[in-house]
């Protein structure tokens, strides 16, 4: 599965570790988190993430 890193802070998300202080599991692509999910460094939302 893709990483995506978001384009203001540099934070990364990988699927294979998910978000585990907000509850995201392990194993789910960044398309299919909630369109409301944000950052959790920065707080800004999915449409300022890019691919790795
Ligand atoms: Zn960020």
């Amino acid at each position: 599965m893709e990483k995506w890193k978001c384009s203001v802070c540099g934070y990364v998300y990988d699927p294979a570790v998910g978000v585990p202080k907000d509850n995201i599991a392990h194993g789910i692509p960044f398309e299919k988190l909630p369109d409301d999910w944000v950052c959790p460094l920065c707080g800004v939302s999915k449409s300022d993430f890019e691919k790795e």
